[in-house]
């Protein structure tokens, strides 16, 4: 079966080589303003119970996804290129401590926040991506200069600050990343892994894991295709362990010809399964709908092997796939025509449109 392949920016190549040492802005290709879009958002997926979160919890958290939302349609309409609304809307979220991604991130068993980045320009399948980096304010800009800025995919802890320091990106001290509630939760975990002997398979199935990993897939208005994703991985995470989020094809991937993923859930397994590559395979080969792509491999092959969590999705079409086999996941997207935020299993109303 073949599927409609739209034609990819050829600009796009062109300007990425002659701007090797641009800003990320000005790599962008602008798309005509007023043009159709879609972009999709998490904020991770994991035991999210409506009886464990609070009406206030609930708002806040649908407000943080509707500002990103916000963002990105801003951009969108006026025509940004789907790398730079990712980016964007990718930094809203990093910025909020609600979100284990930047300023929310948990702690690592050693009592430290170690982020992970990547990100992906399906026009021509340019990557960036950043791992255990502790003083980027923002590693979803630093995975960006890695793509931009260097002839490398991914740099990884002090070699990624120093490039990011060089490169002139916002440092921070350690303890912006420092919260109460991401410190109980470390307390919480270690004290838990102690009464189950600490087996690294109960470690990955503790059913008190909340993940709240961030993640944009999203299509311009010149059609090319872009995905990133962030996260500060999982709680109490040892030996300088890497999971799924930076690693082009497992939780991040994009082919302007076929689909875009963010994916969020226990990283092993995503990167065991690679998740986000087989959903875009799986458009490419087959006559599946993105849902069902998406569906296959988060309700059928992950599970199969005992992983939890869930993908955003968006074909070369635009349709968007929400796929996720823990109680929740934060999500949302928009398009010209409509809007939706949801936290729970069933929740499907959209919302009015913004404008
Ligand atoms: N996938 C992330 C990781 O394994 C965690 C998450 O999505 O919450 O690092």
């Amino acid at each position: 079966m073949t599927r409609s392949h739209k034609p990819l920016s050829t600009q796009f190549l062109g300007l990425t080589i002659l701007c090797a040492s641009c800003s990320s802005a000005a790599l962008a290709q602008d798309c005509p303003a007023g043009g159709d879009y879609a972009l999709a958002i998490h904020g991770g997926a994991g035991v999210i119970l409506r009886e464990n979160l609070s009406a206030e919890r609930d708002a806040e958290y649908r407000h943080a996804l509707n500002t990103a939302l916000d963002i990105g349609q801003d951009k969108l309409t006026a025509g940004a290129s789907a790398l730079d609304v990712v980016e964007a809307v990718i930094i809203s979220l990093e910025n909020d401590e609600k979100f284990n991604a930047g300023k929310g991130a948990v702690f690592s068993d050693a009592g430290i926040n170690e982020l992970d980045a990547a990100i992906m320009d399906g026009s021509d399948r340019n990557a960036g991506a950043a791992a255990g980096v502790t003083t980027v304010k923002n590693p979803i800009t630093l995975a960006r200069a890695v793509m931009d800025k260097s002839d490398h995919v991914m740099l990884q802890s002090q070699g990624a600050e120093d490039f990011a320091k060089a490169q002139g990106l916002e440092i921070v001290d350690k303890d912006y990343f420092y919260s109460h509630r991401r410190w109980k939760q470390l307390q919480a975990k270690q004290a838990r892994l102690k009464q189950q002997k600490g087996s690294f398979n109960r470690w990955l199935e503790d059913p008190q894991t909340k993940y709240g990993t961030v993640g944009a897939v999203v299509k311009d208005s010149c059609g090319n295709l872009a995905a990133g994703t962030s996260t500060g991985g999982l709680t109490a995470k040892k030996f300088g362990r890497v999971g799924d989020t930076p690693i082009i094809g497992a939780g991040t991937y994009a082919d302007s010809r076929y689909c875009a993923v963010s994916a969020t859930g226990t990283g092993e397994f995503f990167i065991r399964a690679t998740v986000a590559r087989d959903i875009c395979a799986r458009q490419e080969f087959t006559s599946e709908t993105i849902q069902q792509s998406s569906d296959h491999l988060i309700h059928k092959t992950l599970p199969e092997m005992g992983g939890d969590g869930g993908i955003i999705a968006i074909d070369n079409d635009g349709h968007i796939a929400f796929s996720f086999n823990t109680a929740g996941m934060y999500r949302g997207s928009v398009t010209p025509k409509a809007r939706r935020v949801a936290i729970f299993k069933g929740e499907t109303k959209a919302l009015p449109h913004k404008k």
